[in-house]
């Protein structure tokens, strides 16, 4: 029960990597809020977990992020992990895609800690860990995903800095390719199903298969967690070993 006592904000906590994260910190204790874009989706996963709720709050919209984190007031861990892919080679890629990913995976980023950071430094207590990508270092057909996620790095590292002295700690995770519906969604739109899509990504990675929302989340406990106390300013790859 390491998080006892600990409230803690998932960002993107209806599906995937966020789910499992909410649900992994729920079992440890924590007082954990699902926030999704979907009120009714966010209050599905609280359900299961004893003790949390979930609200609607699209994490792009200032209003709405400044206004939630107002209502949940004691934060002590934040996990941004909302974020979407619009993938398109760059002379295809639409203005509105470039835009949509910037301020959904990075732009969002910047709000959360800004609001969360209002309750953190007074207590002079913080755990921030932001979900960057392999991606961040190229990826075939998400330039504005891999520049996303690479900003995340670069706001990680600064946000350590800065927020340090007030005993927060900011680190990022990198996943590589894990099962959740955000890749499912990209072996729709290549044409595969999930498990061709998700053997074809094995084949390639040194561990021989992808990972799951599980296998993240741990990584993020232990970065949210106390037994982490003097790592700050990091990014950790969790990718099966691929590069
Ligand atoms: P999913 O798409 O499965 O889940 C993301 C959740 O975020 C969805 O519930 C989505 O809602 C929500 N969301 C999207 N936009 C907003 C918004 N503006 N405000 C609030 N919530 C929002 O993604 P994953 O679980 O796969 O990924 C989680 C994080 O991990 C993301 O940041 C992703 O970029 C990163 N990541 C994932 C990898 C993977 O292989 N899966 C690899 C590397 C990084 P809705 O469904 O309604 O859009």
């Amino acid at each position: 029960m390491r998080f006892e006592g600990r409230t803690a904000v998932v960002t993107g906590g209806a599906q995937g990597i966020g789910a499992a994260t909410a649900r992994m910190l729920g079992e440890q204790g924590a007082t954990v809020v699902v926030l999704d874009l979907d009120e009714s989706r966010s209050r599905k996963v609280a359900g299961e977990i004893p003790g949390a709720v979930g609200h609607g709050c699209d994490v792009t919209d200032k209003e709405q992020v400044d206004a939630v984190f107002e209502r949940i007031g004691r934060i002590d861990v934040l996990v941004n992990n909302a974020g979407i892919t619009r993938d398109n080679l760059l002379f295809k890629m639409p203005f509105d895609e470039w835009n949509a990913v910037l301020t959904t995976n990075l732009t969002s980023m910047f709000l959360c800690c800004q609001a969360a950071q209002k309750v953190m430094v007074p207590a002079r207590y913080g755990r921030i860990v932001n979900l960057s990508s392999r991606s961040a270092l190229g990826n075939r057909g998400q330039a504005n995903y891999s520049a996303a996620k690479a900003g995340v790095q670069g706001l990680t590292a600064t946000l350590a800095i800065e927020l340090g002295p007030y005993n927060i700690t900011v680190n990022a995770v990198a996943p590589g390719y894990i099962a959740t519906p955000m890749t499912a969604a990209t072996a729709e739109r290549v044409g595969s199903t999930p498990q061709e899509h998700q053997a074809q990504v094995a084949e390639r990675t040194p561990l021989r298969r992808v990972g799951q929302p599980e296998e993240v989340a741990a990584v993020i406990a232990f970065l949210a967690s106390d037994e982490a106390s003097y790592v700050s300013g990091q990014t950790l790859y969790v990718n099966g070993g691929a590069r």
